[in-house]
């Protein structure tokens, strides 16, 4: 299972998650290249550790657990994955 970053971040991109998580797996950083270009962040499913630190400091309430996810974003479990060549 990882976590999974939804529409509630796309064009806010807060970037308090990258700052809480304590594996550096949310991309991309706002001093990384794809930053300006990307419509959200994104977490890569194989290198998050599942420790939540990251879902109370969005303020969009944009992340759940896999088995949390709203059915009606069921498909960002792939566009994150996506991201990160997974
Ligand atoms: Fe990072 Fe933990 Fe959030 Fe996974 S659950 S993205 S490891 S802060």
């Amino acid at each position: 299972m990882a976590y999974v970053i939804a529409e509630p971040c796309i064009g806010t991109k807060d970037t308090a998650c990258v700052d809480a998580c304590p594996v550096d797996c949310i991309h991309p950083k706002k001093d990384e290249d794809k930053y300006d270009a990307a419509t959200q962040l994104y977490i890569d499913p194989v290198e998050c550790i599942d420790c939540g630190a990251c879902v109370p400091v969005c303020p969009v309430s944009a992340i759940f657990a896999l088995d949390d996810l709203p059915e009606k974003w069921a498909n960002y479990a792939q566009t994150n994955a996506e991201f990160f060549g997974r």
